[in-house]
């Protein structure tokens, strides 16, 4: 069996016997299926989720806990940083491959009160803001810039904002497992079931036309098998970052990665019930795939360039879109060059330092550059860096300085040397209200997906914002929650 194969689907007529009968199956409870169970069990339906492992939490659990909110939420303001849905809107159009524009449009004008629903919920954001340049804030500051809001081309197609916004959680990791315990919590209250240790396997159909709808879920649970009855499906089983199959086919570049951001059970499995059904799929062969070249953002005043020697990309970008570019170059090959006066040795050691140099014709000749074109291109970049400005990438000024004093030293970014990681951020065609679509549109009756095995804002790592999955995934859970409740009711 291939980690690509299609589940089959089961016809309802078939089934002889139903373990449950309720409105809503949710399968997986992350901050999609999480947001979406309370939601539809909020609007009166009947929800069951299915929860594979032995917890709730899978990805979401590990994640840092970044939301991307704006639009003037509590924290932007207490912080004194403006913003409004408009520059929201026009950040996330800009940034984005294919814009889908009505689900910008929601997401941006129901930031705001997203914003209150995960407070209400129990997060207490912090009113505060961290101003430095960094991966996520170290402590529990509230607010940081987590895009490229301040990058070229973006900062002359939207004013800037600050709009990652960080759960009370200090560290890099596992903050948001909070959120989980917040909605599980919730759940309680509300009296959704949990059943964990089961897997959903295969999607139930009213027949096997082409316009069939979902009618319930088939389950596994150790040996035990069966069928639930539901009157909507939500499918929040997460990525497929742990799916060596699919990754070698849809993300190869993640195949060569020397660690994986997931949980033992993205393994795409959710996709897959989706595309059983008919299910089209969006920006499969995009990642998210990042080494980060800062903190200290001191580094970014040096001058990233690939095999021969040129620049490719503005240095100051968020650390996923640099890593995007360098996926570009010939062979994923990529060197920061800094010089003596701005070298600082990065704070999470995920590019390696190749060496230091007298002078930059040595380097040039140790790391294999054609003769002449880093002299060239750093003189370049120095000329211009001196006066404040880089009319090649437009670099903001506050990490434009002239890398004039030796020794230099170089870090390799090339992929296989420096230590990328990512996941993907390809995922189930969704409508608005996170309805499946077929290939021409339409939607599968009863079927839904959210988080990261649907397809909503983040849809590369080039335009991604960090925030942008947990926003989405709960922003959008809740939609497809409320709309699956809302349609089995009727
Ligand atoms: C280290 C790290 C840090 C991150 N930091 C951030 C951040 O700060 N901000 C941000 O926006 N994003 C962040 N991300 C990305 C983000 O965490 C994920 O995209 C998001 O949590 C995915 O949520 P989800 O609900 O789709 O999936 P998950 O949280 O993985 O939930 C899916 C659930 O479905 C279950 N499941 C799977 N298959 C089945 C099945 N067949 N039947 C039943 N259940 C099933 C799983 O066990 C799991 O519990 C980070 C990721 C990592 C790894």
């Amino acid at each position: 069996m291939s980690g690509l194969d299609i589940p089959a689907t089961v016809d309802a007529a078939e089934v002889t016997e139903w373990s449950d009968d309720v409105d809503v199956v949710v399968i997986g409870f992350g901050i999609g299926g999480g947001c979406a169970a309370v939601s539809a069990a909020a609007a009166g339906a009947r929800v069951l989720v299915l929860e594979r492992a032995a917890v709730a939490g899978g990805t979401t659990a590990m994640a840092g806990g970044h939301f991307y909110l704006g639009g003037g939420t509590a924290v932007q303001q207490a912080t004194g940083h403006a913003d409004s849905v408009e520059e929201m809107y026009k950040y996330l159009v800009a940034v984005s491959r294919e814009p889908e524009l009505d689900k910008i449009r929601a997401y941006c004008e129901g930031s705001v009160e997203h914003f209150d629903w995960l407070e209400e919920l129990g997060i207490a954001f912090e009113r505060s803001y961290y101003p430095e340049k960094a991966v996520i804030q170290p402590n529990t500051e509230g607010l940081m810039f987590t895009g490229n809001e301040k990058v070229w081309p973006y900062k002359n197609m939207a004013v800037p904002a600050p709009r990652g916004h960080k759960v009370p959680v200090p560290g890099d990791t596992q903050g948001a497992a909070m959120v989980i315990d917040l909605l599980l919590k919730r759940a309680a209250e509300l009296g959704v079931q949990i059943r964990y240790e089961t897997g959903a396997t295969n999607l139930v159909v009213d027949g096997h036309s082409a316009d069939s709808a979902v009618v319930g879920v088939s389950w596994k649970r150790f040996n035990e098998t069966g069928s639930i009855r539901a009157k909507s499906v939500v499918i929040a089983a997460g990525g497929f970052v742990m799916n060596p199959d699919m990754v070698a086919q849809f993300t190869p570049k993640l195949a060569e990665k020397p660690f994986v951001l997931g949980n033992t059970y993205d393994d795409g499995l959710g996709i897959r019930l989706g595309e059983s059904v008919g299910g089209a799929t969006k920006h499969m062969d995009q990642v998210f795939i990042t080494a980060p070249v800062y903190p200290p953002s001191i580094l970014l005043t040096g001058i990233i360039v690939n095999k021969f020697g040129k620049r490719f990309v503005t240095e100051d970008g968020y650390h996923s879109r640099t890593s995007g570019f360098v996926m570009d170059q010939p062979d994923s090959a990529a060197y920061l060059i800094v010089d003596e006066a701005h070298m600082q040795r990065p704070e999470i050691p995920l590019i390696t330092f190749i060496d230091g140099w007298e002078t930059v014709e040595e380097m040039e000749a140790a790391l294999g550059i054609p003769t002449g074109n880093l002299v060239e291109t750093l003189n370049n970049y120095n000329e211009h860096a001196a006066n404040g400005e880089d009319p090649e990438f437009h670099k903001q000024p506050e990490f434009l300085a002239p890398q004039d004093k030796g020794p230099w030293g170089a870090f390799d970014l090339t992929l296989g040397k420096a230590m990328y990681s990512g996941f993907t951020v390809g995922g189930l065609a969704t409508d608005v209200n996170g309805e499946v679509l077929r290939a021409d549109g339409s939607a599968i009756a009863g079927l839904y997906a959210a988080g990261a095995c649907a397809s909503n804002i983040a849809q590369d790592g080039k335009g991604y914002a960090s925030g942008t999955q947990l926003g989405e995934g709960s922003f959008f859970g809740r939609r497809a929650g409320t709309h699956a409740a809302t349609s089995a009711k009727s």
